[in-house]
């Protein structure tokens, strides 16, 4: 491949990627007329396009290369494993040494009673994991119609048809007749869009209390458990207010009900913790991981298992039937052992507490009194920005979504991977990130506001 990088030209390389490959979330007939962009190489929280271009990854890949591209001992960890056995599977009471030796150093980092993992190679797998596995918890503990599961609008759980029903992407859902049947979505705590007249731990407090009125409506006996990310990613980094969670939890304490955590993007190391849930105090029964897990350096995840569930699965006397080919994969194990150590050696979840995140989150703070910004935000290394046209107000751009837009390709030209969701501009780069590489970016995101505004002013958009 890299043969390829070094001897073809850049429109080549399109054109045989337009020939051949369907992108991910992607409309093609733009796709086709603007050409993919092509990614040959990653050092850091840098990478080279085929033009020879530097870019910041200021995400992190998808919120996932939590030590930084190019890490070359990740890369003889893996190859060292491909040698002494490439695969095999778990299945059938089996196992193998790098499987044994991640579960035990995951349990060791995961708050005290996370003991047992379930192994996946992705987010959507996690979370298709957890819709079959809480149903079959009730369905042990005699309790059958413990079927639904409640998220929220807007959360994402991933693109498989689970993951896609339990997220609340309303767009997701139009394509394929989803969600499934015995899904539930509730509001998001998404002050800034939805807010209204209250303070945001009054509409901290109201979010949390939709969950409350859904149980009551659907009836706790039918009510399998409560999903949702301690902080939603892909949706737009929607930081909850701080009374959210502890009103969730009072909200679940007396009832019997499963909590999951979707630590997909918060776990390891994102929020300055390893896990997101020990921020904001979750204590949840099940979380879900993947990404951070390896550093995106191979694909895996997993369903982290609480004891109390774990004890319910353990003496059941009968089989889950679930279970993928590549559940705990030799080699996707030596990686995370690899990237998991590294973490630990260098002090990476440290760092993000300590030095990144309130680096990242002055700097995001300095951009609120740009013309453009109705709020910027941060939790740990995950920041937020909101477009607007009158910043004291709440009010929206019309068209919603194309102002984020524009000011991504702006970003993409002065060198800086942002993502819009909506006119939201999003930030979640690599955990090793410095502070010289953050002052970078905050100078780079404020000249890519700068002329953001002058484009909209241009297009009579402003
Ligand atoms: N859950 C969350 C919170 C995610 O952010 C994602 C991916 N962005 C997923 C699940 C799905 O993960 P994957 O793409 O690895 O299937």
């Amino acid at each position: 491949m890299s043969e390829l990088s070094n001897t073809y030209p850049t429109d080549a390389l399109q054109a045989l990627d337009a020939s051949h490959h369907l992108h991910p979330f992607t409309d093609h007939g733009s796709l086709r007329q603007e050409g993919s962009r092509v990614i040959v190489k990653g050092d850091g929280v840098w990478l080279t396009d085929s033009d020879g271009k530097r870019i910041m990854d200021g995400m992190a890949g998808l919120w996932n290369v939590q030590i930084g591209h190019g890490r070359t001992e990740i890369a003889d960890a893996v190859a060292a494993q491909m040698r002494e056995l490439s695969y095999y599977n778990t299945f059938f009471k089996t196992t193998h040494p790098p499987v044994i030796a991640l579960s035990e150093m995951i349990a060791k980092l995961a708050p005290d009673p996370y003991n047992q993992m379930f192994y996946v190679s992705s987010g959507s797998e996690a979370n298709d994991t957890v819709l079959r596995l809480v149903r079959y918890f009730w369905d042990i503990k005699g309790k059958p119609n413990k079927k639904t599961i409640i998220t929220r609008w807007n959360a994402y759980h991933g693109s498989t048809v689970a993951g896609t029903s339990l997220g609340g992407m309303k767009a997701m859902h139009a394509q394929g007749d989803l969600p499934i049947p015995g899904i539930h979505h509730i509001d998001q705590p998404y002050w800034f869009d939805e807010g209204g007249d209250m303070s945001p731990d009054e509409f901290g407090i109201a979010a949390a209390r939709k969950l409350e009125e859904a149980i009551d409506r659907i009836g706790e006996d039918k009510i399998a458990a409560f999903m949702a990310e301690p902080i939603q990613g892909a949706g737009g980094v929607i930081i909850p207010p701080e009374t959210y969670w502890p009103e969730v939890k009072r909200i679940l304490a007396d009832r019997d009900i499963l909590l999951i955590a979707d630590e997909v993007i918060s776990g390891f190391g994102r929020l300055g913790e390893w896990f997101g849930s020990t921020v904001y105090n979750i204590e949840p029964d099940l979380i879900a991981v993947a990404k951070g897990m390896t550093s995106g350096y191979l694909p895996m995840g997993g369903v982290l298992v609480h004891d109390r569930v774990a004890d319910v699965l353990e003496h059941t006397g009968s089989e889950f039937f679930h279970g993928y080919t590549y559940s705990g994969h030799p080699a996707c194990a030596a990686a995370a052992i690899a990237n998991l150590q590294i973490m630990q050696d260098e002090g990476v979840v440290e760092h993000v507490r300590d030095v990144a995140a309130p680096g990242f989150a002055k700097m995001f703070a300095s951009l609120a009194d740009h013309p453009l910004v109705g709020e910027a935000r941060t939790k740990g290394l995950l920041g937020a920005i909101e477009l607007v046209p009158n910043k004291d107000s709440r009010d929206r751009f019309a068209n919603y979504g194309d102002v984020g837009t524009i000011c991504r390709d702006i970003s993409f030209q002065h060198g800086l991977v942002m993502r819009a969701v909506r006119d939201s501009m999003i930030l979640s780069p690599p955990l090793v990130i410095t502070p010289d590489e953050l002052e970078w970016m905050g100078a780079t995101v404020g000249k890519v506001l700068d002329e953001t505004g002058a484009e909209l002013k241009r297009r009579n958009l402003w």
